[in-house]
């Protein structure tokens, strides 16, 4: 009997700066059914994101609280902010048997393959470590501080691609997407 085909949970993850959000927005714009879990953040909006559409923003009381209740699968601090993905809408569409994605960091990662061992996990590399430099430099959007921060952040990050299931060199935004998609079993 053949196995049963069933969506699962997809991890993205990687390196700030590696083009995550780029490759994620990308697959949405071709696929738009496929559904990203919105994660909570203490993080301020950069210009042009949206609440409830790039991430919750809540404050650091609000977070507790989040986190008090249990409402987050998991959560992590990143370079001085803490960011979280909301239960109950990821149980939800697993439940009816729906792909989810979550683009989050290593630590998230790791704690959703402890608390779920069956989730793809997949790690997007840059293709060298002076074009992850020169993105996050050239976001434009955070200071030296902060940048220097996520870079420090990169290294051990990088580190610990042989974690994952399958690894994605950020080449080109469509080639990724479309790698991604097959991995999720949507195309
Ligand atoms: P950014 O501030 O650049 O939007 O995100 C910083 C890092 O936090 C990125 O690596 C991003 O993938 C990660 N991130 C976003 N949402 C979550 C989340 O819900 N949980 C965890 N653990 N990391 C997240």
């Amino acid at each position: 009997m053949a196995a049963e085909v069933r969506p699962r949970l997809t991890v993205l993850s990687g390196p700030s700066g590696v083009g995550k959000s780029t490759v994620v927005a990308h697959m949405r714009k071709v696929h738009p059914e496929v559904w990203l879990s919105v994660s909570a953040t203490t993080r301020k909006p950069r210009p042009g994101e949206q609440g409830g559409v790039h991430y919750f923003f809540v404050t650091d009381d609000e977070f507790d609280k989040l986190v008090a209740n249990g409402e987050l699968l998991e959560w992590a601090e990143f370079a001085g902010n803490r960011y979280g993905t909301p239960r109950a809408a990821v149980m939800e569409r697993l439940d009816r048997g729906e792909p989810v994605l979550l683009e989050i960091d290593l630590q998230g990662a790791r704690l959703v393959r402890e608390s779920m061992p069956e989730a793809q996990l997949v790690f997007l590399a840059p293709p060298s470590w002076e074009e992850l430099v020169r993105r996050l430099t050239g976001r434009g959007t955070e200071s030296q501080e902060v940048i220097e921060r996520r870079l420090e952040a990169a290294k051990t990050e990088l580190a610990a691609e042989a974690e994952f299931d399958t690894t994605l060199v950020n080449t080109s935004v469509e080639d990724v997407a479309r790698e991604l998609l097959a991995l999720m079993a949507v195309v």
